[in-house]
């Protein structure tokens, strides 16, 4: 019987019959996650208090870099992988590699923050969905601090990692970027993300992030990141812990250095 990981609720009293696309589906995401009711799905693409859907704020926080990987691959126009890149918060300027937000967001209060925030539960929603989908453990009491986070909006704000790459980006496989999913096998992985208890890392779209797994991460903290940034060491510079929206190289400038 299904049961969904963000309500805890069964096929009795809720019903499951949208597909919950993982990543969203506007970024060639495909994976569904079975274990999620339709209003829990529904929530997330749902526009918040005065805010941006969750969706809405993955999309356009992965679409500039998908785009520019995409037309480097001439993936991109009619009935290619991406027929057009289109954006609500930004103008983007591909060839520059600059990005400015559009006038009618600059002028709403605390933009920003608001979209990190909505960013960081997206992530977290998609780490939960894909945990669930390839590990079949979403539901363990231990994830109970993302669903607070990341559905409800509830409990302390949880944090963001970013690394911050040294180098442009080699991509052997590009259907990483046409059909992007969450690695856990490691042997799949990178061999510069580090498996531990405490934190997971992982790459989408050419961005490498961490987020913590565990509630008592702040005991594991000081371990992780001296032997995150050690396997790290020749390709990124350092991480940041994510504020605001921008901070984020959103438009892979690092590829024109
Ligand atoms: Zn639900």
């Amino acid at each position: 019987m299904k049961k969904c990981i963000w309500c805890s609720k069964s096929e009795e009293k809720v019903e499951f019959k949208k597909l919950a696309h993982t990543i969203p589906q506007s970024l060639g995401g495909k994976m569904i996650c079975v274990n999620v009711c339709d209003d829990c799905n529904a929530y997330f693409g749902n526009i918040q208090f005065q805010t941006p859907s969750i969706e809405t704020v993955i999309k356009e926080t992965f679409n500039i870099s998908r785009a520019r990987f995409l037309s480097s691959f001439g993936e991109m126009g009619k009935n290619k992988a991406l027929a057009k890149f289109t954006s609500i918060f930004f103008n983007v300027n591909f060839r520059t590699g600059t990005i400015t937000v559009k006038q009618k967001y600059k002028l709403q209060r605390h933009f920003q923050e608001k979209i990190s925030i909505l960013l960081k539960r997206g992530i977290y929603k998609i780490f939960l969905e894909e945990t669930e989908r390839q590990n079949g453990d979403a539901h363990d009491s231990k994830y109970d601090f993302i669903r607070a986070f990341s559905r409800y909006g509830l409990g302390e704000e949880l944090p963001l990692f970013y690394f911050e790459r040294k180098y442009g980006i080699y991509l052997n496989v590009q259907d990483d970027i046409k059909y992007p999913v969450l690695l856990f096998d490691k042997d799949k992985r990178m061999k510069y993300l580090v498996n531990e208890p405490f934190f997971y890392e992982f790459e989408l779209l050419g961005h490498v992030f961490a987020i913590p797994i565990s509630k008592s991460w702040q005991i594991g903290f000081d371990n992780y990141i001296t032997a995150s940034l050690e396997a790290k060491k020749d390709f990124f510079v350092g991480y940041k812990v994510i504020k605001y929206f921008n901070e984020i190289d959103l438009t892979l400038q690092i590829m024109n250095d």
